[in-house]
């Protein structure tokens, strides 16, 4: 009898071997059933098709990132670059194929090519050299807290506080880290931060297809909390709770990592964080997909936001929790500029603001930053805001 494997029309069996070594392996396994495709976020952009049950076919084809004609090869790495990783596919295939790894198999093959969006190349060089995705300096990296009295990081404090790039340097993501190291002190927490010691966590460039630089960026990292003798780490941002707990440990690392809102609402259940004003609004829940999805953190942001008086808590029907759509940011989304009618953002905006809220909540800075600059192209006046901002004007 036949192997599944000899079954499959090989067209270029070099690069299909090439694929499964970088993390395509799943290939085999899937049957062409198409739920992921209904899953997917792009299946709900009419104007757009793209049929992510076909990939694992292709792959296993040697037909994926192969072509040698520019114009179609063009076309495939925008195509390989549209998956936000958002995993829906895989929390619903009957086999937990991994369609982004498949892919992300493929970016690999590219980037070593040199064959990536430019703007994704710029992200992966500022991180490199940098050691953000803005090109800040790492003088300024602790700017955010200047004034606050937080200490630096020593073995004697029982957490390292790690902001991620985006709220230790953009200015609006900046009165996240302001509001987390509030509560944290209110809370009776005992944290320091790195400072111009801390760089990037790397997992935008890893989504991205750089491989070699982000176990580079990981090593220094994971080397930098020995160093300090982190044990135990906090994080705003849910890409860096990712990488942290799934990713690092790979490499040797051994940290506890908490996301902010699970600190939060641990604090809350103890009595040492009581919100006691009101927040007379209606909150509608956005899960992000490195929270929800991917670390099963669902309970613990909602929690938070029903703690707070007078805060009347929503859900978007029928995509919420591990059903949620993806803000559009992930794997180097929030930096692809696709067209306007094209926009995954557009599609979870929509839902979330049927549900009639007055504030939409996060607790990712990525999608924070996704919602609010839609919005204000929009002239909305719903609000987006963090679980931490809320929680803080509850105080
Ligand atoms: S849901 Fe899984 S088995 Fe079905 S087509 Fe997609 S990857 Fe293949
Ligand atoms: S990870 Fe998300 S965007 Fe990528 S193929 Fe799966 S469902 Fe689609």
């Amino acid at each position: 009898m036949k192997s599944k494997k000899s079954m499959v029309t090989e067209l270029n069996q070099e690069i299909r071997e090439i694929l499964i070594e970088e993390g395509a392996e799943d290939i085999y396994k899937c049957f062409q059933c198409g739920k992921c495709t209904s899953i997917c976020p792009w299946f709900q952009i009419e104007v757009f098709d793209f049929p992510a049950y076909t990939f694992s076919l292709k792959t296993a084809m040697g037909d994926m990132a192969a072509s040698e004609d520019k114009f179609e090869l063009e076309a495939e790495i925008d195509m390989i670059y549209r998956c936000v990783g958002c995993e829906a596919c895989t929390d619903q295939c009957p086999h937990g194929i991994s369609t982004p790894n498949i892919l992300r198999a493929a970016r690999r093959l590219l980037v070593d090519f040199g064959s990536y969006p430019d703007t994704l190349k710029s992200v992966v060089q500022k991180i490199h050299s940098d050691a953000n995705p803005l090109g800040e300096p790492r003088e300024k990296r602790a700017d955010w807290a200047n004034g606050l009295e937080i200490p630096s990081f020593s073995a004697d404090l029982e957490f390292l506080y790690f902001t991620c790039c985006l709220t230790a340097y953009d200015p609006r993501m900046q009165k996240l880290s302001k509001a987390t190291s509030f509560l944290l002190k209110k809370a009776g927490i005992s944290f320091g931060i790195l400072g111009e010691k801390e760089s990037c966590c790397g997992e935008a460039i890893r989504r991205i297809g750089s491989e070699s630089i982000f176990q580079e960026v990981s090593k220094a990292n994971i080397s930098n909390f020995e160093n300090y003798l982190v044990k135990k780490v906090i994080v705003s941002s849910p890409h860096c709770y990712s990488t942290f707990k799934n990713e690092y440990p790979e490499f040797g690392a051994e940290i506890e990592v908490s996301h902010i809102t699970e600190i939060l609402f641990d604090s809350i259940e103890r009595g040492t964080i009581i919100p006691n004003k009101e927040f007379n609004k209606k909150v509608v829940y956005h899960d992000p997909c490195d929270l929800g999805r991917k670390n099963n953190i669902y309970d613990e942001p909602r929690n938070v936001l029903k703690s707070i008086p007078g805060l009347e808590l929503l859900e978007v029907e029928d995509f919420n929790r591990n059903l949620s759509v993806c803000c559009g940011a992930g794997s180097g989304g929030l930096w692809m500029e696709w067209d306007k009618d094209e926009r995954i953002v557009n599609v979870r905006l929509k839902q979330l603001l049927e549900t009639g809220a007055d504030v939409i909540a996060v607790a990712c800075p990525y999608c924070l930053q996704m919602f609010e600059e839609t919005l204000k192209s929009m002239n909305s006046n719903v609000l987006v805001m963090d679980v931490t901002e809320i929680l803080l004007e509850s105080l």
